[in-house]
């Protein structure tokens, strides 16, 4: 199974583009950029599934060839469906993107689909350009078996209404039917769970939220007033942070993705980076390959 990180970075990206943080003009100084979150897998190299569309795609597709129609084809797309996590902007807006193929299959929770329908109509809008056929999880393609990882979480996106949250985030497991290599991936996680420890354990691969450093990251740099859990993200550091949690896994390979700009985990020589690598975590970047 082949994994590629297409864009690395929480909502904004890095540089966001009306943010003038350190992180942010370092990367505007050193042209070192990072789009927002997304993967392509592949269990044969040729079908790729795509976990979420980040509004930073057509930049992505440009830079991954596996993702462009072959020759002598004219048209057509590498792309078997489309996997979402949730229904947050930087997951979704790459959606209208894709308008372009005349048949797109999408795979998502009840819950997701509800809120792409009714709260932010984009699929009703989609649909006006091309096919779209949306399935649900437990679901085969491309030879990978894609299921769920349930999420228990009190944020939803902020265009939704605050109702059941249930299906809103989860995680996905992927496993190849051929070599059945695992994946686990979860560029959002609200809560630790024991289910979901459970769940994880005997994976190949762990690509985890590495959206913040600690709890209150935001507001102590002016950028927010809500906490990193308030956001729907379980910080990496601090006495309940995902460091612990994945220190206690069995798990081979284990990555963060999903940065934001104000992580110091993004600073070469931080100690927050230090900390992550020495338990022998990865810190992702855009373009970076995984095979299982
Ligand atoms: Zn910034």
């Amino acid at each position: 199974m082949h994994i590629r990180i297409l864009g690395s970075a929480a909502g904004g990206g890095v540089p966001q583009w009306n943010c003038n943080c350190a992180n942010c003009r370092r990367a505007r100084h050193t042209r070192s950029f990072l789009t927002q979150s997304s993967a392509a897998v592949s269990a044969d190299g040729k079908q790729w599934l795509l976990l979420n569309a980040s509004p930073d795609l057509l930049y992505q597709f440009a830079s991954f060839p596996p993702l462009s129609p072959a020759a002598p084809k004219l048209r057509g797309s590498s792309v078997a469906a489309i996997v979402l996590t949730d229904g947050e902007m930087d997951h979704v807006l790459g959606l209208l993107s894709l308008r372009e193929q005349k048949k797109l299959r999408l795979i998502c929770t009840r819950a997701v689909k509800r809120l792409l329908t009714n709260e932010f109509p984009l699929l009703p809008t989609l649909g006006k350009y091309c096919r779209v056929r949306c399935d649900t999880f437990p679901v085969q393609i491309a030879g990978v078996s894609i299921s769920k990882l349930e999420l228990p979480t009190e944020k939803a996106p902020p265009y939704s209404a605050p109702a059941n949250r249930r299906g809103v985030v989860i995680g996905l497991r992927l496993e190849s039917i051929r070599s059945k290599r695992v994946c686990a991936y979860l560029p959002g996680l609200p809560a630790i769970t024991k289910d979901l420890s459970e769940r994880v354990r005997g994976s190949d691969c762990l690509i985890v939220d590495g959206t913040f450093w600690s709890e209150d990251e935001m507001i102590s740099s002016g950028l927010s007033s809500r906490t990193a859990r308030k956001m729907g993200h379980v910080p990496i550091g601090g006495s309940r942070g995902s460091l612990e949690w994945l220190r206690t896994l069995d798990v081979p390979r284990k990555i963060y993705t999903h940065i934001n700009n104000s992580n110091p985990i993004l600073r070469k020589t931080s100690r927050e980076r230090r900390l992550v690598e020495q338990q022998g975590i990865a810190i992702s970047h855009d373009g970076m390959d995984i095979r299982l």
